[in-house]
């Protein structure tokens, strides 16, 4: 009998400590993780935080719209250093760069004004790699990775933002290519920066919008302070498209829209 209770004791014994042991390991490891450094490190509102000057780099002279929110919350609220550089130019958007980088404190460079237009001679099928490369070798050909280099190198921004080289959910082979010619410019200069992708948002609604598929690695949230100052640089375009149009004008098609702007690490 006492040989029984002693038996019975050291089992409850074991299973105790075992018990015990998984508690602490699981407490462990949940601990573990939210503390790890390597989770709070880098994210995008962290390096927000250390910097203090930031560029966006893109194809047309109204595509800084895309990140419009991001940039009012950083050259508007944290009075960072501001640059816009558009490849191309358009001489019927000149006014409304005006009053984008006015709004948005930044200098407007057009490398158009700088080095003249590019001929673009592609004739790949629209939107294939292979076409999407040649708009991108034409323009290094041209000088505009030369360009590039030379205001990285100059304004040595702590922040770039440009569009992703695969356009992976609203294709545009002229933002693709301009990504391509970024990130190239920014290897060959030896600048230091945090490069990231802006994945094209303005107009889709989260069901229209698979951030998985996306590769996203940050997600800024607007509120309705950056919204607005969103909608006001869309709106100096709008006159152009009637797509643009309908979303400055339109509340309700507003809210439907993804009030965030989603961006991937470049790696
Ligand atoms: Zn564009």
């Amino acid at each position: 009998m006492t040989k029984n209770i002693k038996r019975i004791l050291l089992l409850v014994l074991i299973y105790s400590a075992i018990l015990a042991g998984t508690i602490i390991l699981i407490v462990v490891l949940v601990l573990d993780k939210n503390t790890s450094p390597k989770d709070n490190e880098n994210t995008l509102s962290d390096i927000f935080k250390t910097s203090s000057s930031v560029m966006w780099i893109g194809p047309h002279p109204d595509d800084e719209l895309f990140v419009a929110g991001t940039l009012g919350y950083l050259c508007k609220d944290l009075d960072y250093n501001c640059t816009i550089v558009a490849i191309g130019e358009n001489p019927d958007f000149i006014e409304a760069n005006k009053q984008s980088s006015q709004f948005l404190n930044a200098e407007y460079i057009r490398l158009a004004d700088r080095i003249g237009k590019i001929r673009l001679d592609c004739h790949y099928k629209k939107n294939s790699k292979e076409n999407i490369d040649c708009i991108a070798e034409s323009w290094i050909a041209g000088g505009i990775e030369q360009e590039i280099t030379k205001i990285l190198s100059e304004k040595k921004p702590d922040i770039v933002f440009t569009f992703e080289p695969e356009s992976t959910i609203e294709l545009s082979q002229t933002h693709a290519a301009s990504s391509i010619v970024v990130k190239k410019a920014i290897d060959d200069s030896k600048v230091s920066v945090h490069h990231y992708y802006v994945i094209q948002t303005t107009l889709l609604t989260e069901e229209s919008f698979d951030k998985d598929k996306s590769g996203a690695t940050d997600v800024f949230d607007l509120d309705t302070n950056l919204w607005n100052y969103k909608m006001q640089v869309v709106s100096f375009y709008s006159f152009h498209y009637p797509s643009l149009e309908k979303l400055v004008n339109n509340k309700t098609y507003q809210q439907e829209r993804i009030h965030q702007e989603i961006f991937r690490k470049v790696i």
